[in-house]
């Protein structure tokens, strides 16, 4: 439920309706807005009496929202939400670009390819220390001593960084990382989301292999429900019967995650697709559909990769593919950064 107050609601109307709020054990969460001031209530509504509330000279409106995620519900929140990660700002109309390796493998080669992203206007680095892999005999990521590295390759080139995290027990060792990446395979782990939930620091939250978009929403729930306003969303690729992409890249997702939510949404072509020559077509695809970011694979020397070597682009594509980019966001208006 929410209540749109009044534009002249006096403060001491609006403590009163809060008490009467309370005492029936529902809390709230105020949203300041450009053209309204909201109120969402959060419990359980079913027992509240809405002609006693509009009794209240605060309340403009009362709405019921029949969705089971609120806090990252556009209608608790119409003004988009704008994530600050470092530098940058995701959600505020910029198209951020998160390029980098699949996995952080060694400190040249982070800092190597980090320069190229760079140079070929990337705004953020990404890199994986801790990797997710479907068997226990591939390599696992070089854990700490990849933060590490990373953290360097922020110090070499400014940009901000992005890795996944896996288990809630490692998350002092992301105290100077910018965003905190929660994998698709743990989109609903979720004792890690409710860590991450108490965590001052934006979360990257990855669509599950097989999970809808309500399910993706209830997993930023789970993490804003603990008081992290910071969640970026974003759209991988499902499984579907297709077995000539790596997944099916579900490109209505982006607007309609847009639609239904407040939250910035990002876009991952490589994940996605696994494939190097559907990346541009579909980064130009995001970007159409309204991605607020695009995080995409980059390896300065792809065949000797560690992980998803047939998926990473070399520094040259992705400056090709960044040319592409950039002609599009100037079609459309958006700047990059
Ligand atoms: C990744 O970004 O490195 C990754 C493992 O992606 P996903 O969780 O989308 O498979
Ligand atoms: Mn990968």
């Amino acid at each position: 439920m929410i209540i749109i107050l009044k534009k002249d609601a006096k403060k001491e109307s609006i403590a009163r309706l809060e008490e009467i709020l309370k005492e029936k054990g529902i809390s709230t969460n105020h949203i300041q807005g450009v053209n309204q001031n909201i109120i969402g209530l959060i419990g359980d509504t079913s027992a509240v009496d809405m002609s006693n509330l509009y009794a209240q000279d605060c309340v403009e409106e009362i709405k019921r929202v029949q969705e089971p995620y609120k806090k990252a519900n556009r209608k608790f929140h119409p003004d988009d939400t704008v994530v600050q990660a470092g530098n940058v700002k995701i959600g505020d109309g910029s198209l951020q670009i998160i390029a980098g390796p699949c996995s952080v493998e060694s400190e040249s080669q982070i800092i190597t390819t980090a320069i190229a992203c760079k140079e070929a206007g990337a705004t953020m680095l990404r890199g994986g220390a801790f990797k997710p892999r479907t068997s226990p005999y591939s390599f696992q990521g070089l854990r700490a001593e990849g933060i590490k590295l990373l953290l360097k390759a922020k110090a070499e080139t400014g940009l901000p960084i992005v890795t996944e995290i896996m288990s809630q027990s490692d998350i002092d060792l992301f105290a100077d990382v910018d965003v905190i990446q929660v994998g698709a395979r743990n989109m609903q782990n979720f004792e890690l989301l409710k860590a991450l939930g108490k965590v001052d620091k934006p979360v990257l939250l990855k669509r599950g292999l097989a999970n809808t978009l309500e399910e993706t929403l209830m997993s930023a729930e789970y993490i804003m429900s603990e008081g992290n306003a910071n969640v970026i969303l974003c759209e991988r690729g499902i499984r579907t019967f297709e077995t000539m992409t790596r997944n099916t890249f579900d490109v209505s997702a982006i607007p309609l995650l847009k639609q239904k939510s407040h939250l910035p949404v990002c876009a991952d072509p490589s994940h996605a697709t696994g494939m190097i020559s559907l990346i541009e077509p579909m980064s130009l695809a995001a970007i159409a559909a309204g991605a607020d970011a695009l995080e995409i694979e980059v390896h300065n020397d792809p065949k000797c990769a560690l992980s998803d070597g047939g998926q990473q682009l070399t520094p040259a594509m992705f400056k090709e593919v960044m040319e592409k980019i950039k002609g599009l966001c100037g079609y459309f208006g958006r700047k990059i950064g």
